[in-house]
């Protein structure tokens, strides 16, 4: 089968697609035959060489969907032949095939695509685990999503309204602004605007936002901290860089900020967002918005378009 494959750490073009063994399930794993791959911009990271530890040679990615291919013994939720998505594989996701455990495949349901499906465990995942675990996002709240254009932010937008909360959420062109607003915030503010800190508090009546989920704190914490409401509580999700904050506007308003990383989620939070995805593609008020497309052998033009601040929702790549 083909498979992309990093030798070594560097730019998107160390990524070269190969013609590798394809695997085969031991007890309790899964092969799924992949129809769509979910681009994430911790893959860059990764394969930068600049987070975590990666062993080399690897294949890259965690989120696909696909068609369950065959399982192993003891494995008794799925069969050849099921739709599937996946939460992270034992043989990296930028492949025709990937091996699985039982508890990384999760079904798909026949209303939701392929490149859907491939959007789903990162994006819902993060902005799940952010909203809800993490800042105890409430209905009758505001919300913040500071960068809801991407893979992250519209499904944070989409979760926030479904819960009942007043949503903000921003981007950076107009058509991601457009994208906002269609996927549920009540109002879209350009983030590159110089008084969108007004406009936001505005929003909020000056009362100031309850949840902010941030997606580059580096630029943004320090003036979160000024539109934040009393007891409000930020959220960093992403991050590329130090910044400096002032401590004192944080006691003023007994607000918060917490860090999050998906990986960290416990076993009972793990529970909580595949059912929380399950529950919204059933009652379809989830719904992943494919930006861009690419064959898995333009790997490195979908990790080059990831960089770019210009999102228009999920980058994914396809196997023809
Ligand atoms: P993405 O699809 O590439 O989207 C990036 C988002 O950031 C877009 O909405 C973009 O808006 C926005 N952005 C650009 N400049 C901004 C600014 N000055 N202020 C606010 N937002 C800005 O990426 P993603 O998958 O949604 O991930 C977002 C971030 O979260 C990344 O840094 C990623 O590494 C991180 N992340 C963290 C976790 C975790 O577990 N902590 C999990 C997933 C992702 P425009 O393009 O419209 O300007």
């Amino acid at each position: 089968m083909k498979a992309i494959r990093v030798h070594e750490f560097g730019e998107p073009e160390v990524m070269k697609i190969e013609e590798i063994d394809t695997p085969s399930p031991g007890a309790g794993e899964v092969v799924v035959n992949i129809m769509a791959i979910g681009v994430n911009p911790v893959e860059t990271y990764i394969r930068k060489g600049i987070y975590g530890n990666r062993p080399l040679p690897y294949t890259p990615g965690s989120d696909a969907a696909g068609i369950v291919e065959e399982v192993g013994e003891n494995v008794t939720e799925f069969k050849r032949g099921d739709r599937v998505y996946t939460s992270g594989s034992l043989t990296g996701t930028y492949a025709e095939k990937c091996l699985c455990t039982e508890s990384e495949v999760h079904p798909l349901p026949a209303t939701i695509s392929f490149e859907q499906g491939a959007a789903l465990y990162v994006p819902f995942g993060t902005a799940w685990q952010a909203l809800f675990a993490r800042a105890k996002g409430m209905a009758g709240e505001s919300l913040l999503v500071h960068g809801a254009s991407g893979g992250v932010g519209l499904a944070a937008i989409q979760f926030g309204r479904a819960a009942g909360m007043r949503v903000i959420g921003t981007a950076g062109t107009e058509e991601g602004l457009r994208l906002v607003r269609e996927n549920g915030a009540h109002v879209a503010v350009n983030h590159t605007s110089p008084d969108q800190y007004m406009q936001i508090l505005k929003e909020t009546e000056h009362k100031g936002v309850d949840v902010i989920l941030e997606m580059l704190a580096n630029v943004n914490l320090s003036d979160d901290l000024e539109i934040i409401a009393p007891h409000g509580r930020v959220v960093v999700i992403g991050n590329r860089g130090k910044v400096e904050i002032d401590p004192r506007l944080m006691m003023r308003k007994d607000s918060c900020v917490m860090g999050m990383m998906l990986a960290n989620a416990t076993e009972k939070e793990f529970r909580g967002i595949f059912a929380g995805i399950a529950a919204g593609l059933e009652n379809g008020y989830l719904n992943p918005i494919i930006g861009k497309r690419f064959p898995l052998s333009e790997a490195p033009a979908a990790h080059h378009a990831i960089m770019e601040t210009r999102a228009t929702g999920k980058i994914v790549l396809v196997n023809e």
